[in-house]
């Protein structure tokens, strides 16, 4: 976790992205016309500027709440959760003075490719720190009291007795309340059961008048089931620190071309892709937060390289040397091979010095064998992206352009050869199918499963096959006669394609349909379609 050693001064390879830059343009434009080496660099002028940035990481208290019945505290026992946060907060500021602390949060920081500069914001949760709290509250159900005051009794543990409506006394049972009941000889007699008053003691409530409550069993009060009938409730917070990091730049500090470069270069890029040299500083705890500090030292260098002795003033940024400005001085470069791409697009003239003289380009070469597999687009695209900066728009367009129209130049008498051999081919194929019983087997087969109509279908699959013939030989033989007129170079890779059939391919169309509508007429079994066609026609 040792901040970087920091020397007083950049090193040499910062001064040295001029030669750096040269060497890269070098292999760009090498082949193009030109050598490696014919690139060199005038004259340099190197800043190396330093850029500040920093890491900002707080610890920022989560806490997961949970609650148990009763009182039970667990770990430190606190009057609210508002105390808990602000206690939190303290502990945050001890810990990030913590050494263990700052030690795993340096450690993720270093785990990152650009070891935290340009980092994005990070959560990283600090087991460390965790501590469980709790507060024990009133239940809020029955307001810390355990239990209710029971309605049906009001809190008296007794219900009026209902059998005597209170009184206590009851009819006797008896002489029915009468007084007098019937004696054993017959006769009716005074009553010995109430001793002639009609009434007895209540056999409910033995004279009491009430009977216990069944509600709250006689205790005037019913328990509190949310608490248990403890009257609280246990919070439990289980509380731990997050470190929050997020990096900054301070462009505050920073002229504004060297913030354009570092935004083109992009700022985390400048330490994953090693633009510049990255230092980290000794990391500072405040109260708040804890301050990782870096800074970069990236070099910027307004060059001239001298091509031919022609001078190109360039703008070259980072250890990598990347050109971020120049002028497109390939265009004037390979103003010839365009120019002979061009010329072979008007005729067979010449046709061998001509290529000889546009393959001496790279890009050419490049755009030569791109087009025989790929689409125009793909090409453009992809000489774009290997000659930035040093190519225009304008001439990368050019190149496929012309190559294209070149290439379909050398090879229209191919195409043509290739025309002829697949229209000999395809008239064969309609011959095999309407000269032989092939025919009329394929018709009665139609027939056969009920769909005649559908045998016209048959027919034109024949012909859709025999076209497709004379196109692939179009251009088998394209390929063939290109192979032979190019150069090796242009054709080293092995990759599977075969260049357009062009005009050829659409006249193919009409050259295959013909023999297919003749052989048709003179078929050893006329097709349907042709009968109907001949009565059609007059007599
Ligand atoms: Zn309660
Ligand atoms: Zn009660
Ligand atoms: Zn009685
Ligand atoms: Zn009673």
């Amino acid at each position: 976790m040792e901040p970087d050693f920091v020397p007083e001064q950049p090193a040499e390879i910062h001064f040295q992205i001029g030669e750096k830059a040269a060497d890269r343009l070098g292999r760009i434009v090498d082949g193009n016309g030109l050598k490696a080496e014919q690139v060199r660099l005038a004259r340099h002028e190197t800043l190396v500027h330093q850029i500040p940035g920093a890491i900002r990481v707080a610890l920022k208290p989560e806490m997961v709440k949970s609650q148990l019945k009763g009182k039970r505290p667990h770990g430190q026992v606190m009057a609210n959760e508002a105390a808990i946060v602000g206690l939190s907060a303290g502990i945050a500021a001890e810990f990030i003075a913590s050494h263990d602390v700052q030690v795993e949060i340096m450690q993720h920081i270093a785990t990152d490719p650009g070891r935290g500069w340009g980092m994005k914001h990070f959560k990283l949760p600090l087991a460390v720190t965790r501590k469980e709290y709790c507060v024990v509250d009133e239940c809020t159900k029955c307001g810390g009291l355990a239990a209710f005051a029971c309605a049906t009794c009001s809190k008296t543990g007794a219900v009026p007795c209902g059998n005597c409506n209170s009184g206590g006394m009851a009819a006797c049972p008896v002489c029915f309340g009468a007084g007098q009941a019937e004696m054993p000889d017959g006769n009716r007699g005074p009553c010995t059961r109430c001793n002639t008053t009609g009434k007895v003691v209540c056999p409910t409530c033995q004279g009491a008048c009430q009977l216990r409550c069944n509600k709250c069993a006689g205790k005037g009060s019913v328990s509190c089931t949310e608490c248990d009938a403890s009257g609280f409730w246990t919070h439990i917070y289980d509380v731990t620190l997050h470190a929050h990091g997020s990096f900054e730049v301070d462009r505050q500090q920073m002229p504004q071309d060297v913030q354009q470069v570092m935004d083109k270069l992009g700022v985390r890029q400048l330490a994953t892709e090693e633009h510049a040299e990255i230092f980290r500083l000794m990391q500072e705890p405040t109260t708040a937060y804890l301050l990782v500090p870096y800074f970069a030292f990236l070099p910027l260098a307004s060059v001239e390289f001298s091509i031919e002795g022609k001078v190109f003033p360039a703008g070259v940024a980072g250890l990598t040397g990347r050109i971020m400005g120049v002028d497109p001085l390939l265009d004037n470069i390979i103003k010839p091979g365009i120019n002979a791409l061009f010329k072979l697009s008007k005729g067979p003239l010449a046709a061998e010095a001509l290529v000889d003289q546009a393959c001496k380009y790279r890009v050419i070469r490049y755009a030569l064998s791109g087009l025989a597999k790929h689409s125009k687009r793909y090409v453009y695209g992809q000489i774009i992206k290997e000659y930035p900066l040093v190519l225009s728009d304008k001439y990368a367009k050019a190149v496929v352009k012309y190559a294209d129209v070149a290439l379909l130049a050398l090879s229209k008498g191919p195409r043509t050869k290739g025309l002829i051999v697949g229209t000999v081919v395809a008239a064969a194929i309609s011959a095999a199918y309407f000269m032989t019983a092939a025919h009329a087997m394929v018709d009665n087969i139609f027939k056969q499963n009920g769909k005649p109509q559908f045998s016209v279908a048959g027919d034109a699959a024949i012909w859709l096959l025999s076209y497709v013939v004379a196109w692939l030989a179009i251009k088998i033989v394209a390929a063939g006669a290109l192979k032979r007129m190019l150069p090796e170079s242009v054709l080293s890779n092995e990759e599977k394609g075969l260049p357009a059939a062009g005009q050829q391919g659409k006249l193919a169309l009409l050259t295959t349909l013909v023999p297919w509508v003749a052989l048709a007429f003179f078929a050893v079994q006329k097709p349907g379609w042709v009968e109907a066609a001949l009565k059609l026609l007059p007599h």
